[in-house]
This record gives structure tokens, sequence and C-alpha cells, in this order.
């Protein structure tokens, strides 16, 4: 039996079902220019109102301090209308006479969005009051935003306290993704740690050495592993401080059998800009006056060889600044092969965490792997090993 109750476990014929969504979408004059968001609570929505179901969409936008106009989810009823393709209905507020109103106009098989859950201090408080006047509004309370289940808030914890609670369709594609990857992965695990600084991964580079057969360290993050070790990375990026930190990664990784694996060859330049004349050099080579902003084509090569021996990947952060040419290759030729093994059927491949999301699809390999999560902080917090409220309050 799975953890957690689904929607193929509710009755939701002429149910007022409370869903909360992820609504916090980019907006420029009023319009969506990233509607991933809303694709994603599609299948839920098209679940819930085919099966006779009133669906009532819970949802944040922005960090408004009390009712603030701009921060409204008005303009999301027409975008989700649009792309749904039935009326989504709006109530200016979300509790009180207008939500209760609205509900109560609403047939069944009918959409409504209620006004942003963060006009009131109750939202983010978790208070009991606030959670009770929400309750009022339905019968069954699903969950389809995994993006903000590392918060414990009315609207994506207490809720499941006070309704039976189910998962919705993306929450639960996100949880089986995440299951298989490190739960109850296919061994060998190598994950992939990329990005900045060390300092903002410690938790999840201490969770992952304990869990993960190969760690493979890239980016900024790698330098402050080198440098430790005696390497000289001249002015790269590297938490020198961090260098006891870093060690001991090392031990603990010796002590649970969890092989690290940090570039051999290095992409160095001497400006940190575009196409900046740049040479490729073994690690211990590194000039006084150069940074590295990439992997080199050994590293690249020697990571592809460990691909070829794992069954899972589980990756966050790039390899390089790879938002700067040519220092993406290794970024762009890594998350090929693992997007390409990943068709082939000999991988399953997990990602996620802002910058990674956009490593991925800038190396068209994003849509090739398993599972890509957009879930930002709640995924980096599950790789930390973390238990998220919203995710705890659904299990059975
Ligand atoms: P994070 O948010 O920690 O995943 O870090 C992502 C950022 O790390 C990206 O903006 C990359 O440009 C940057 N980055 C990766 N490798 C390097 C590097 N060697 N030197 C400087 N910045 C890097």
């Amino acid at each position: 039996m799975a953890a957690f109750r689904t929607l193929d476990e509710a009755d939701l014929t002429g149910k007022r079902v409370l869903i909360r969504v992820d609504l916090n979408v980019p907006m420029e004059d009023g319009r969506v220019t990233d509607d991933t968001r809303i694709q994603a609570i599609l299948p839920t929505l098209r679940d819930v109102t085919q099966r006779g179901g009133k669906a009532i969409l819970l949802a944040h936008f922005g960090r408004p301090k009390g009712r603030d106009a701009s921060q409204s989810l008005a303009p999301l009823a027409p975008a989700v209308t649009e792309r749904l393709g039935t009326p989504v209905a709006f109530a200016d507020d979300c509790v009180g006479a207008p939500a209760e109103a609205a509900v109560a106009a609403l047939d069944d098989g009918g959409v409504l969005l209620l006004e942003n859950t963060r006009f009131h201090a109750g939202e983010e408080k978790n208070a009991p009051d606030f959670v009770s006047a929400l309750a009022k509004l339905g019968d069954l309370y699903v969950n389809d935003s995994f993006s903000t289940a590392h918060r414990a808030h009315a609207s994506t914890e207490g809720l499941a306290h006070e309704l039976p609670a189910f998962a919705g369709r993306s929450m639960q594609s996100e949880l089986d993704a995440l299951a298989k990857a490190l739960e109850a992965p296919e061994r060998p695990v190598l994950a992939v740690v990329g990005g900045a600084k060390v300092s903002t991964k410690l938790e999840l580079l201490g969770n992952l050495v304990a869990k993960v057969d190969l760690l493979v360290i890239g980016g900024g993050m790698a330098n402050t592993f080198l440098a430790a070790q005696g390497v000289k990375v001249g002015k790269s990026l590297c938490e020198h401080d961090l260098a006891p930190t870093a060690l001991k990664i090392i031990e603990t990784a010796k002590a649970t059998g969890c092989e690290i694996v940090l570039p051999v060859d290095v992409v160095v330049a001497k400006d940190f800009k575009a196409n900046a004349p740049h040479r490729v050099v073994p690690v211990d080579q590194v000039a006084d006056d150069e940074m590295i902003l990439d992997a080199g084509p050994a590293t690249v090569a020697l990571v592809k060889d460990k691909l070829a021996r794992v069954k899972t990947v589980v990756w966050n952060g790039p390899f390089g600044a790879f938002e700067i040419a040519p220092f993406d290759a290794a970024t762009v030729a890594v998350a090929r092969a693992v997007a390409d093994a990943t068709q082939a059927g000999t991988l399953l491949s997990v990602a996620g965490g802002g910058d990674t999301v956009a490593a991925l699809n800038h190396a068209g390999a994003g849509e090739r792997f398993s599972y890509v999560s957009t879930a930002g902080g709640a995924f980096l917090e599950w790789l930390e090993g973390k238990a998220l409220p919203g995710v705890e309050a659904l299990k059975r």
C-alpha cells in the first residue's frame, strides 16, 4: 500500500474539494511568462472535475504583508481557465463570506480559485482559527503542491489534519520519483552535486554521502574540496575556510563506502566572462592568476565512465559557470549523457533545484530525464534528508 492516500481512493462526486496548488508563477504586466506550474496541476483539476467534484483552489502568491492588490491571484483565474478549458471563478478572499458564497454557487465539476492565502497572517502561522475557516469550505483536502510542502502553513499542512487528505497527481508523481531516486533506489546510485558554494549545500552533502554509492562534486564547490587537499586553485571561487568541513565529508564518505569523484582536469580563464581566453589543465596546474570555470574533458570522460556503471542518478547543481560560454561544456556533456542513458532505459534520473533546471534545459536534456523537479526549496530540503511537513501530514 502506498504511504499516501491518492485521488484513486477519494469519493469526489458532489464533494467540495479544497486543493492546494502552486500558482506562484512568474508574471509580467499581468501575464504569465512561464506556465510550468499551471500545466502541472491540470491532471488533478481534470480528475476532480470529471469525477463530479467541486475544485476549490488554494494558493499563495509572492510574500505579501497583509492584503496587497499587487499580489492578487485574480489574473491567475483567466490563466488557468485558458489552459484547463473550463471556466475558473474567482473569490476575492480565501475565507469568510466572499469565499463561502462563491463555494455555495459552485456546481459539481466547477472550479473556483480563492484569493491569496497569504493575505491572512494565519496562513504562515498555521493558526487553528484560520485552518478552521478554510476547512469550513471543503469536505476533502488535496495537496498538489510539493514545492510548498517544506512549509508548515495552514493551506499546506494544517488542513491535512482537519479534513480527509489526499495527494494530488502532481504531488503523487513527485513523491514517486523521489522515492525511486533515494528512498528505495536501484543501486548503484550516483549523485552529482555542483554549484557555487559548499556552504549552501553542507546538509545536502552530508545526507547524500550516507545514502549514495558515488558522489560526483563539480562547480565552484569542487574547488573547495580540491584546495582542502592541497591543490592550488589560483583565484577560483573557493571557500578556503571550509577546508576542514570538506575533509570531514571526505572522511565520512570513506566510512560509509561512498566514492567521491572530483575533477581531474579543469577549464581555466583569467576573467569571469563569456568567451574569455581559456585553457584546459590538469587540476594541479592552475596558475595563480587563473580561475577554474568548468570541469575539463577528462573529467567528463571519467564521469561518463562512472555513469555507465550505475542505475540511478540524482543531480543538483552545474559543473561550471554554465551561463557563460564555453564554460557550460561539462554540464551540457554530462547532462546529455544522463539523458541518453535514461532514454535507453539503463538509468533512472532525477534532478532539481533552481539553477539545475535551467542548466539541464540549456543542455536540451531536461525533458529526457526521468523526472525534473521544479520545486526549488522543497526539493533541496528533501535532498538534505529533511521531513517535509506538507508531505508528512499526508502520510497514512
Ligand atoms: P548553485 O545555486 O549553488 O547551484 O550554484 C549555481 C551557480 O554556480 C551558477 O550560477 C554557476 O555559474 C556557478 N558556478 C558553477 N561553477 C562555478 C565555478 N567554477 N566558478 C564560479 N561559479 C560557478
